[in-house]
């Protein structure tokens, strides 16, 4: 079959390359992919992996949805069956596990990061890392959700769940992937929500959703948030920027507030500010994915057609590389899909 592999470091270890199918397992299904999702763990995969255990060559991606091949008996998985994958394979018996927290499973392992992963003709997972939905869902909007919307979604409902009616949650770095779905997503929570983008196509995208918009490249981004609450800040801040916008995240954070982080694109070691954290009384949490149960009510939320996926392109599967440059375009909104099949 044809697949994505990472086979030595840099962009010149990314191409199509054939591979044998996966091999059948007991307890797995195997699936046809239809469409995946670039994110940016795939660069770091790519250009470093560090602190991952893996081996290479590995096949790339980590999210995606398909068609069902095979699966056992028990599963009440017919052949033909359209699957979302969950991006992580658990145990089910770790302590983690059986508190619902499968993306802290013990021995976890992400798609595209531990092990194979998803930009390929076929995948093999166990029958608990898929979720089934209708034939007529569309497999390209799926794909996006299972990195991306997943980790938004525990981000903006997660613990502390800060964004309700009356609260106003500041999102950085809007035009990204999990960032703009953070936006989506807090705007269908009721809450009040300030886009900190920049870019006049952005900005017009996140206005006709019902946001405010702050342009980053203008504005001090903490005095404007604090100008627009009467001085009180934001309930949530939404921050997968890292370095560049940290400084401006707590100081826009309300008394109290939450800041949640999910990445650190501009570098991971902004000043901690501790006496403005224990002053001010804020929370600050790490995040990342979700648990099963909270893909299965995201899923339910876009079946229901409450929230349609912001794609911004479209590559087929030979195009991943393309894909990836796309990431680093500033013009970038939202998600970058894969079209498998
Ligand atoms: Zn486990």
């Amino acid at each position: 079959m044809q697949a994505i592999t990472l086979t030595t470091r840099g962009a010149a270890g990314v191409a199509l390359r054939e591979i044998p199918r996966p091999a059948e397992v007991p307890g797995h299904v195997r699936v046809r992919m239809l469409a995946a999702s670039v994110n940016r763990v795939d660069l770091y995969m790519r250009d470093s992996g560090a602190g991952i255990t893996h081996r290479l060559p590995q096949v790339m991606g980590v999210d995606g949805a398909g068609e069902v091949i095979s699966a056992p008996a028990d599963s009440g998985l017919a052949p033909g069956t359209r699957v979302v994958l969950y991006p992580a394979v658990f145990c089910g018996l770790c302590r983690a596990c059986l508190s619902g927290e499968q993306a802290l499973c013990h021995h976890v392992r992400i798609l595209g990061e531990h092990r194979d992963g998803t930009f390929a003709e076929e995948i093999s997972v166990p029958v608990r890392a898929v979720l089934p939905v209708p034939p007529e869902a569309d497999p390209v909007q799926a794909a996006v959700l299972g990195v991306a919307y997943l980790t938004a979604w525990r981000m903006v409902f997660g613990p502390g769940a800060a964004a309700g009616p009356g609260r106003t949650v500041l999102v950085q770095g809007a035009g990204g992937g999990v960032a703009c779905a953070a936006v989506q997503l807090a705007l269908i929570a009721g809450a009040r929500v300030i886009a900190a983008t920049t870019g006049a196509e952005k900005i017009a995208y996140f206005q006709s959703v019902g946001a405010e918009t702050l342009d980053y490249r203008e504005t001090d981004i903490a005095r404007e948030v604090l100008a627009m609450t009467g001085g009180e800040g934001a309930d949530l801040v939404v921050d997968s920027v890292g370095e560049r916008s940290w400084p401006a995240s707590l100081r826009a954070a309300a008394r109290g507030g939450h800041v949640v982080t999910c990445g650190a694109t501009t570098g991971g070691h902004p000043s901690a500010e501790i006496q403005r954290l224990f002053v001010r009384q804020l929370s600050v949490r790490g995040s990342t994915l979700g648990s099963v149960e909270e893909f299965r009510r995201l899923l339910r939320c876009w079946l229901d057609g409450r929230l349609l996926p912001r794609i911004d392109s479209c590559f087929p599967l030979a195009e991943v590389p393309r894909a990836f440059d796309r990431l680093d375009d500033p013009a970038r909104l939202g998600k970058i899909a894969i079209r498998i099949a």
